[in-house]
């Protein structure tokens, strides 16, 4: 005999994740409503920019049951989780600003993650008109113009102009220490109408979650940008030793050649990286952030 099934209620729709707050999503439909959703059961973690297929409930809320195929996953961990960023991105923006003082370990751990990702990265130097400090922040971060990241330097409090080229037909994400000036550049790249229409704390009925959460938003057609909390930390537990290498862009190309193929690149005789730092070749200020991070 054969087995009929019942035509169902409702059928899954497609969306993306526009805001994600711990268990609960914000999701656009391919129709533009706004769904509040939950993850079926302990499925692993969904980010924002996540394609995914949602199934109505009767309640007008959805349970996501499906993360469809991803481009490409911004996330941090440690040793004990994985921190989610943003998915199906194409470009990571590092924002930083002179005052109060950047780290530059922490561009280099994010820049890491983008490259093992395929991202482009492009860091901009926020707080231009302080122009003492900024003039600083600016020759140690010439640096990463050379080995040929794009640097911006702009003020988010005056003019945010100089940014608008580079989101073209990007998806972006924001990242960044607090205090660096994302709000401020979110505020002036978002006009205030979709900042209240995406109605966050109306559509999840709670306003708690406002300053820990990452949001998507729509700048044209083409182009996207997501804004991610502020971060003190980027763990690189999920990235091993070689793939570390090779998140340092300068260091591919001395990959192999080392006197022990097993080099760890710490103090080892015959070693490719370290003689191309003593002959000026990389940076020995990378070379350290490397031996750091791969501790
Ligand atoms: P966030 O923590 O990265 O979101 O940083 P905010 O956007 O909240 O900015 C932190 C502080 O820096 C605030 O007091 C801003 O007014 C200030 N700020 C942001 N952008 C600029 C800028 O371009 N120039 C100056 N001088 N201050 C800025
Ligand atoms: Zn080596």
């Amino acid at each position: 005999m054969r087995t009929l099934q019942r035509v169902p209620t409702t059928s899954p729709i497609t969306g993306q994740i526009v805001a994600a707050f711990g268990r609960s999503f914000l999701v656009k439909t391919v129709s533009g409503a706004a769904l509040s959703c939950v993850m079926r059961g302990k499925k692993g973690g969904v980010a924002c920019g996540d394609v995914v297929e949602v199934q109505p409930t009767e309640s007008g809320q959805g349970v996501i049951e499906n993360i469809m195929p991803r481009s490409a996953l911004l996330y941090r961990s440690d040793a004990f989780r994985e921190k989610l960023i943003a998915a199906n991105i194409t470009q990571v923006i590092i924002v930083v600003a002179a005052v109060p003082s950047f780290s530059e370990e922490l561009i280099n751990r994010c820049i890491a993650a983008a490259e093992n990702q395929r991202i482009k990265v492009l860091i901009v130097l926020n707080k231009a008109d302080l122009i003492q400090p900024t003039s600083t922040a600016s020759n140690i971060l010439s640096l990463y113009r050379e080995l040929g990241y794009s640097l911006l330097q702009l003020s988010a409090k005056t003019d945010i102009e100089p940014l608008l080229p580079h989101l073209y037909d990007h998806l972006s994400v924001l990242v960044g220490q607090s205090g660096m000036g994302k709000s401020t550049l979110i505020n002036a790249l978002i006009p205030a109408a979709e900042r209240a229409t995406s109605g966050i704390s109306v559509a999840l009925d709670t306003g708690r979650h406002t300053t820990t959460h990452a949001r998507l938003y729509h700048l044209d057609d083409n182009s996207r940008i997501i804004d991610s909390p502020g971060m003190q930390e980027f763990g690189l537990h999920h990235i091993d030793r070689d793939a570390l290498a090779w998140g340092f862009v300068e260091f591919r190309q001395y990959m192999g050649r080392c006197r022990f193929n097993n080099c760890r690149h710490a103090n080892e005789p015959g070693c490719a990286l370290a003689q191309a730092v003593q002959e000026g070749r990389i940076s020995a200020r990378r070379f350290a952030f490397y031996q750091k991070l791969a501790k």
